[in-house]
């Protein structure tokens, strides 16, 4: 059904009503709400409310009725200024009957204004939302239905919980607590203004700091009830902090030295200590933590100056916190640095939705200002508590998931999975080391050094151990080193999860057609190879081995050595560099062997 255009902004604002018409569409009775929006009281046929291009199915749908059946429609009808409305309306044949002929019901309700509403009320959510994430105090709330009781507090207008249990819960939490009996009192007499949904109250009393129970604190609380469409009560109040600030009752996330001065995002110290609460709170929820730095930011600010790459900044922050909307933090971890942590997105596709969203809007930020420039992001990701339940170990694997995503081209994320990539302890030390190309280059050149002083000894002794060096600092999971004319694999190194064979092309000596003129093979996705080398692309694939570079070395008395470097279970896109320095290190492990 294609949906006339129609204005969301005409006269009538009702939004539901109700009618009974007879066998030929007559309106016997119709609601307050309907003759409202008709404008008229009697002679009312209902087909001439319905725009032609919507009757005929309309009638049909009436006369196809059986008895106690509905029937449901979108269609547009028209109020009392001749406006059409886009309605949905839902037809039953309730079994009432007039003059031997059915009555149908009909329920109406008035899309553009439910619209309207949504939008109002949403608006209006939002501006309270972020009227009380201004606010420093704590909230609660005793819902007497459900005995739900939470304290929590408004943080980048969302509400975050400190306390969420029953209310006798919190009694036997909190009494422990007082020494002194005229605190307990005090606290009794505010369990009873709570769970009784005493109608106003105002009490002061020490409660145990929400942060660590083990300090008290005096607040002031003031409370009243307010009552839900079903007429149950629910007490709400503020808890306020009576004594000193400083005391670690008021999170430092939200004071305002938290904030980064350039973006108005949190800061380092901000970002830590609010994630280190909500993981804290062990909620059962998925907490995201990604880590997102600006590609190429020293070109940037080489090639239009450093005060529009401080607008690149601020643009970026604007787009990650409008794209997180309220569903986590966002952070400025200082220069191009960002981070977020999540609080509401509650699946990985959630969250590539995102961060693809947010990718997408930075694309195309400059685009129609500057010509061909793009802003980009490498980006991070681990889960809690898939990944770890700290913030240091969420926190490393999603620095080496950057990392990985700097190496691999920038402008992508990575999302953190343990099979593809590796437990950390081995390599943590290579998180970062990546950031600064040059300081690369010249860790890399120092691997190739390396491997140059051990084959000076010309001994492959302790070869083993060189190629685990190599295996964990180029991000491979296995190095193969086969020679001869039947590829005798001589060497290995990494999980294989069989002993690796060779097929094809490779056993019937005609691989070299698949290697350039400097016997270079390059493959980012093996299964892709398919069509070059069935055999050799299965037989690969059949172990898990998905990308791979090849050289082969002829040395002098005509053996020829093969060398793999291998990534398991995922494609990648090699990186030009490190092909280069594979290839140096596989010619000079060539000359020993
Ligand atoms: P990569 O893609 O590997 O991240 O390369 P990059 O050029 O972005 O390199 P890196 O992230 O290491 O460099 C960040 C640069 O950002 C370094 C510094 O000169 C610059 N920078 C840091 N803070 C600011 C700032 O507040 N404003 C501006 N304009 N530049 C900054
Ligand atoms: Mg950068």
């Amino acid at each position: 059904m294609k949906i006339p255009e129609y204005s969301s902004q005409k006269n009538s604002t009702m939004t539901f009503c109700s009618a009974s018409i007879t066998h030929n569409y007559l309106v016997l009775i119709g609601d307050e709400y309907f003759y409202l929006f008709t404008g008229k009281q009697i002679g009312i046929c209902f087909t001439d409310l319905i725009h032609p291009d919507f009757l005929e199915e309309f009638t049909t749908s009436c006369e196809n009725l059986s008895m106690g059946e509905s029937v449901r429609l979108l269609t547009m009808m028209k109020d009392l200024t001749d406006s059409y409305h886009l309605a949905d309306i839902t037809i039953s044949n309730n079994n009432h009957i007039l003059s031997n002929e059915a009555v149908w019901d009909l329920q109406i309700y008035n899309v553009t204004s439910i619209e309207n509403r949504h939008i109002k009320f949403s608006n209006d959510i939002n501006k309270y939302r972020s009227f009380l994430s201004m606010y420093q105090d704590y909230l609660f709330d005793y819902d007497t239905e459900t005995g739900a009781f939470s304290i929590f507090l408004y943080l980048g207008s969302k509400s975050t919980p400190f306390i969420q249990c029953s209310i006798d819960e919190f009694h036997e939490k909190v009494m422990p607590h007082y020494t002194r009996a005229e605190d307990s009192e005090e606290f009794e007499n505010f369990f009873q203004y709570v769970k009784k949904a005493s109608e106003n109250f105002s009490i002061t009393l020490n409660l145990p700091s929400l942060k660590d129970f083990s300090v008290m604190d005096r607040f002031r609380i003031n409370g009243k009830v307010i009552y839900k469409t079903n007429k149950k009560p629910v007490v709400i109040g503020i808890i306020h902090h009576t004594s000193s600030k400083d005391n670690g009752l008021i999170p430092y996330y939200t004071t305002k030295e938290a904030k980064d001065p350039a973006t108005g995002l949190l800061n380092k110290r901000a970002c830590h200590e609010y994630t280190n609460d909500i993981l804290n709170l062990n909620d059962g929820n998925k907490h995201y933590l990604a880590i997102i730095d600006i590609d190429n930011f020293k070109d940037i600010n080489d090639t239009y100056g450093h005060l529009f790459g401080d607008e690149v900044i601020q643009k970026v922050a604007s787009i990650l916190s409008s794209s997180l909307n309220a569903r986590g933090i966002c952070g400025r971890f200082g220069g191009d640095e960002f981070y977020i942590f999540t609080v509401n997105i509650k699946s990985e596709d959630q969250l590539r939705n995102m961060l693809t969203a947010m990718r997408k809007k930075l694309y195309y930020a400059y685009e129609g200002s500057i010509t061909d420039f793009h802003v980009t992001l490498s980006i991070g990701v681990s889960l809690y508590p898939d990944d770890g339940s700290q913030y240091e170990t969420l926190f490393k694997k999603a620095d080496k998931c950057l990392y990985l995503a700097k190496n691999k081209g920038k402008n992508r994320f990575i999302i953190y999975d343990e099979e593809k990539h590796g437990n950390l302890t081995e390599d943590s030390k290579l998180l970062r080391r990546a950031f600064n190309p040059l300081e690369k280059a010249e860790y890399l050149t120092g691997i190739v050094a390396d491997v140059a002083l051990f084959a000076t000894d010309k001994k492959t002794e302790g070869l083993f151990e060189i190629l685990e060096v190599i295996r964990t600092n180029f991000e491979l999971d296995g190095i193969r080193i086969f020679s001869g004319e039947s590829m005798e694999l001589l060497y290995q190194c990494g999980q294989y999860k069989e002993s690796p064979v060779l097929a094809g092309s490779f056993t019937n000596g005609n691989y070299t057609e698949h290697y350039n003129n400097n016997h270079v093979l390059v493959i980012g996705s093996l299964p892709s190879f398919e069509a070059n080398d069935r055999e050799f692309s299965k037989s690969q694939t059949a172990i898990n081995i998905m990308a791979t570079v090849s050289f082969y070395i002829d040395k002098a008395d005509g053996t020829r050595i093969i060398f793999f470097y291998d990534i398991f279970n995922h494609s990648i896109r090699w990186n030009e560099t490190d092909k280069n320095y594979l290839l140096t290190i596989s010619k000079i492990l060539g000359s020993i062997l």
